[in-house]
């Protein structure tokens, strides 16, 4: 894969109560510092900023009133990019901060704009972070499910990028959630997104996460429609990362 677009969920990238997780982000900074170096297109979509919001506002954990995560996710969001850009800044790699909501997707000219201002800052080697501008969505239903892996999956789309990765706190896709069955058994690859495959969404166990599988497998339809392939992986693996674009079959592959 020459252009290749990875995702870092909510449960991987946040301790417990929102905190992040920076050895975490400095290693997947080591790891796209290591692309880069191999003239890869690498772009960042980085989940975070609410949880960081809430915990330098004290807000306990887990706010549920959208208005309070949306406060929470521009608090947030600064420090997530901080973060990033510290850790970037050991491999003498630029970042920016790019901040989507899926309108930016339906109309042309916007879409054609962010087209070009990405690839602009892929052309001049600076690593593009995306997250979903959480402040401003107005559909409810973005602010409860905003999960950044639909939004991945576009933007994977949009760039015509080779590979979405999605680093998560599990290994793959099962039969079902194997936080809650035991004989879940994990799947190697998907070739196509059946209503079967479908049904192994569920809803997400943890609180910490938005979107569980559901919102994954949509991804996987998106990138499927445009050619991209998808794997989804456990983010705790040392160098994830590079195994997958090493080929190497760690966590679920969808053709
Ligand atoms: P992220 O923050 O990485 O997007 P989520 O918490 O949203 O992570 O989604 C991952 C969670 O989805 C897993 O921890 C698991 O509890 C849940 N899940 C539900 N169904 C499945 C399934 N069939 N296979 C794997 N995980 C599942």
């Amino acid at each position: 894969a020459k252009k290749v677009v990875i995702k870092i969920g909510t449960t991987s990238i946040s301790n417990d109560c929102g905190g992040l997780n920076e050895e975490f982000m400095k290693h997947v900074a080591s790891q796209i510092a290591y692309l880069h170096s191999l003239e890869k297109e690498v772009i960042l979509v980085s989940s975070g900023s609410i949880g960081v919001g809430i915990d330098l506002m004290q807000l306990g954990c887990k706010p549920r009133e959208i208005p309070v995560r949306q406060a929470a996710a521009a608090v947030g969001q600064n420090i997530l990019m901080q973060k990033w850009m510290e850790a970037f800044s050991t491999y003498d790699l630029n970042v920016a901060q790019i901040l989507l909501t899926y309108d930016s997707f339906t109309s042309r000219l916007t879409y054609l704009n962010l087209r070009n201002s990405i690839s602009t800052l892929l052309e001049y080697g600076v690593i593009p972070i995306i997250n979903e501008n959480d402040s401003t969505c107005v559909h409810e239903i973005e602010a409860t499910l905003g999960d950044n892996d639909r939004l991945s999956a576009m933007v994977a789309s949009k760039m015509e990028a080779d590979l979405l990765i999605l680093l998560s706190d599990i290994d793959g896709l099962y039969d079902k959630n194997p936080k809650r069955h035991k004989d879940a058994v994990l799947l190697k690859t998907v070739s196509e997104v059946t209503p079967t495959i479908e049904s192994y969404g569920g809803s997400p166990s943890s609180t910490k996460g938005t979107g569980g599988m559901r919102t994954k497998i949509d991804a996987a339809k998106i990138c499927n429609i445009a050619g991209c392939h998808m794997v989804i992986a456990n983010s705790s693996i040392q160098n994830a990362i590079l195994k997958i674009m090493e080929g190497e079959e760690i966590g679920t592959l969808f053709l």
